[in-house]
């Protein structure tokens, strides 16, 4: 009767998808070691305060070199390690890295630096993550301050949860960030119950700034209600100059993007930590000379 049927259907399922699943499945595999095996590290990419023109903040970013298919862009491997658990080891293993390092630039000399660490919606639902994120901070001794920590709207699935676990983190000293904000596709009521210090907009928007009147309209609508909510804004992907002039002229805080440093290596951010400066000063300056 029915049950010769269900086969085909299977079969025509696998086959139109079976290549993308195995890969997935190898790398799945491959993921499990890299942690052991030290294939993962973290890179930083330096955001510049406008109002100071220094580098007061980076965002962590992990990097997978794999052995045989050498670099493998996060935009592919966070999905597999969200799906498989494995997000849960690797954020605490990127988590305390990236608190460990601050203090490493904080012994190497260098004036205070907050890093930005993303969180995935698994680590949200994971049962210790507000005490993990509590003994990390007393193990690397970093002061909260100085902890950054990014969530995206499409954790906002369970308000009351994220509302919760957000107040928690909150009294431990850290900070929270909403990342692309603007292109989750969720209401904007969270804003009321999060207990949220900064909104990320999203490159899409500001990359468009100038060529499109929309994405024009969504970022000055998005800095007019961050300053109104007293929150502090970063906008993200800044690759050109008539970008970063806008943002100046709209009183941005802080910009993120390529025009200024793309991810870096900490050694590397450490030894340029006065070019990067001289850099952006000059870019800034350019500005200036434009009006
Ligand atoms: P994100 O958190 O929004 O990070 C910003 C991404 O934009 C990074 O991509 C960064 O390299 C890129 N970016 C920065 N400036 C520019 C620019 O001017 N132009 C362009 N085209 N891109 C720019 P990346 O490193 O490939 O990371 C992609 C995403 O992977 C991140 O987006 C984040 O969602 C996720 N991710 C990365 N590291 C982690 C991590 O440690 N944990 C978790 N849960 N997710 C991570
Ligand atoms: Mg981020
Ligand atoms: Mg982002
Ligand atoms: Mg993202």
């Amino acid at each position: 009767h029915e049950a010769h049927k269900i086969p085909t259907r299977i079969r025509f399922y696998e086959s139109s998808i079976s290549s993308g699943t195995t890969e997935r499945l190898l790398l799945e595999n491959d993921l499990h070691d890299a942690l052991v095996n030290q294939e993962l590290f973290l890179e930083y990419q330096p955001q510049l305060d406008l109002q100071s023109g220094q580098i007061r903040s980076v965002e962590a970013l992990v990097r997978w070199q794999h052995p045989k298919k050498g670099w493998i862009s996060p935009g592919v491997f966070i999905p597999i390690a969200e799906e498989s658990g494995l997000i849960i080891p690797i954020g605490q293993w990127v988590l305390e890295t990236a608190c460990k390092q601050v203090k490493g630039w904080e012994a190497a000399g260098l004036p205070p630096i907050k890093v930005a660490v993303n969180l995935s919606l698994g680590q949200l639902f994971q049962q210790n993550l507000v005490e993990m994120i509590h003994n990390v901070l007393e193990k690397t001794q970093l002061d909260p301050q100085y902890l950054q920590l990014e969530i995206t709207e499409s954790m906002t699935i369970n308000i009351d949860h994220m509302t919760t676990i957000l107040h928690q983190l909150k009294v431990l000293g850290v900070t929270i960030a909403v990342d692309d904000f603007g292109t989750g596709y969720s209401s904007l009521s969270y804003l009321k119950d999060f207990p949220i210090d900064c909104l990320k907009i999203d490159r899409s928007f500001v990359q468009k700034i100038q060529s499109d009147s929309t994405d024009k309209a969504l970022v000055d609508m998005i800095l007019s209600m961050a300053k109104h909510l007293r929150l502090k804004v970063v906008a993200e992907g800044i690759e050109e100059i008539d970008q970063l002039s806008y943002l100046v002229a709209s009183k941005c805080d802080t910009v993120q993007g390529f025009l200024f440093s793309k991810p870096i290596p900490p050694n590397i951010l450490q030894e340029n930590y006065q070019m990067l400066h001289k850099d952006a000063k000059s870019i800034l300056d350019s500005i200036t000379a434009f009006e």
